[in-house]
């Protein structure tokens, strides 16, 4: 891997045809000093000239693109290494052009809801993150069990003071004893402290009834989404919509999968709710007609709906409805998906393609006609502003971090599970062709991914709030 900062002495000037930035596309260069843009030169810029030196570098008409942020990783470290691990996984964010992960407060164990548990979190992971890394904290409700304890005001604001840059709830059961769902009652209390602070609720949005069970065996994949409603989805964003609106909280609702709640989302939104909205790599590419039976790879929570579904969310994607793009890349042993029986009711759901998130979108958003500035806006400069680091990340612009990534748009290459650098290498993107690869990233300056070579070390941050 080549150290430009030590050619040149902590600048670094990179020329492309195509450079990303808020103001359009610019055929021109970007000047970076000690780890941040300086400027953005148009090519006809007099003072390139000056600039240039015999080691700037020329991608041509690879695009320069904003380093990605992922707001939805679950990286499961401590505690579920043998899931993922903060070294797998920000080798994949680096290898996929994201520069900022934000993990989740589960599936690690302990799960992040107190500050002793962040704490513990942060130590983990500090020295192995390849990209900037932020924390989500969580809010839980009683568990059955009684073993946990329900999270407490106190907690909620240390967690706040600490730098999380969101906290995490369930509206229904998460699949892990130790994070019970939230209730009206703690949402009732939750959502004014997180008012006050600024920082969104970001809730996994499904409300289901007490007595439902998963249908066993599950065969043909409809019975999946069949059985767990649109109507679960429907009634959890209600729910939320109430409660933020009357406690002015703002709330962001992840993995949306169900373009019917979209109605009362634009309402809401129209009205001057603080509500933004995820959407999913999944979502956005598969089609519940097209999944094999028997294949639990395909499972996630809320499950993949059909087509037209599909169709409706590019939609909404594209009119800012839906705001940001996450990869909820949420992994687990191979054993846990059972593939070898294809049952489908027992298997973990989950979905892992952190590294595949920029190429998948890349490719699907081109064949639904939708502009590259407003993707890009969707998965970098819109998730910056949502976990408040938007005075430093998000975009390629003078004062920002320079987090970049260097794409070549007419590469063809096919998925492969073995190549991606995430632990396990089950993934529903298993020998998909893409048109589109990362080739070089580079975080505050640093080329931490070349063409299949990282950094010698890990260099990643991490990110907290700006208060
Ligand atoms: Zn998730």
């Amino acid at each position: 891997v080549r150290r430009i900062l030590d050619i040149v002495g902590g600048s670094l000037l990179i020329q492309s045809s195509r450079i990303l930035t808020p103001e359009g596309i610019v055929s021109g260069a970007v000047l970076v000093r000690d780890g941040i843009v300086q400027n953005v030169f148009d090519q006809d810029d007099k003072q390139l000239e000056n600039e240039l030196c015999p080691d700037s570098i020329d991608v041509g008409d690879r695009w320069i693109l904003p380093g990605i942020i992922d707001g939805h990783v679950h990286v499961n470290e401590p505690g579920r290494t043998e899931w993922e691990g903060a070294e797998t996984a920000t080798r994949a964010a680096a290898a996929g052009g994201i520069t900022t992960i934000v993990d989740m407060p589960l599936n690690s164990s302990p799960v992040t809801v107190s500050l002793e548990a962040l704490r513990e979190k942060q130590q983990a992971v500090a020295e192995k993150c390849r990209v900037d890394f932020g924390f989500h904290g969580g809010a839980v409700g009683p568990s059955r069990g009684a073993s946990n304890s329900v999270s407490t005001p106190k907690a909620i604001r240390e967690l706040i003071d600490a730098g999380i840059v969101g906290l995490k709830v369930f509206q229904c059961d998460s699949g892990l004893d130790e994070f019970p769902a939230i209730t009206r009652r703690e949402l009732d209390w939750l959502m004014p402290i997180l008012a006050e602070a600024g920082v969104p609720l970001w809730s996994h949005a499904e409300l289901i009834p007490k007595d439902w069970k998963s249908p066993n065996p599950i065969d043909e994949y409809s019975a999946w989404p069949e059985a767990r409603s649109k109507e679960f989805e429907r009634r959890a964003i209600e729910e939320l919509i109430e409660l933020g609106e009357k406690h002015s909280c703002p709330i962001h609702i992840v993995h949306l999968a169900t373009a019917s709640a979209l109605s009362k989302i634009r309402a809401a939104k129209r009205r001057g709710v603080k509500l933004t909205v995820e959407t999913c790599p999944h979502y956005l590419y598969f089609a519940s007609e097209h999944i094999p039976p028997r294949d639990p790879r395909f499972k996630c929570c809320p499950p993949i709906r059909e087509l037209e579904n599909r169709h409706l969310l590019w939609q909404a994607l594209e009119l800012g409805e839906i705001d940001t793009i996450g990869s909820d890349h949420s992994p687990c042993p191979p054993s846990m998906k059972f593939l070898d029986t294809g049952d489908f009711a027992k298997a973990w759901g989950g979905i892992s393609s952190l590294q595949l998130l920029l190429p998948i979108l890349w490719n699907t958003a081109r064949n639904y006609e939708m502009p590259i500035t407003r993707l890009i806006e969707c998965m970098a400069q819109t998730p910056a502003k949502l976990i408040g680091i938007e005075d430093r990340k998000g975009s390629i612009a003078p004062g920002k971090d320079a987090d970049l990534v260097v794409f070549d748009d007419e590469e063809i290459w096919t998925a492969r599970g073995e190549e991606l650098e995430h632990r396990h290498k089950v993934t529903p993107y298993e020998g998909i062709e893409l048109t589109g690869r990362v080739k070089q990233t580079y975080l505050r300056g640093e080329l931490i991914y070349d063409n299949g070579k990282f950094a010698d070390k890990p260099s990643g941050k991490f990110v907290k709030r700006s208060t």
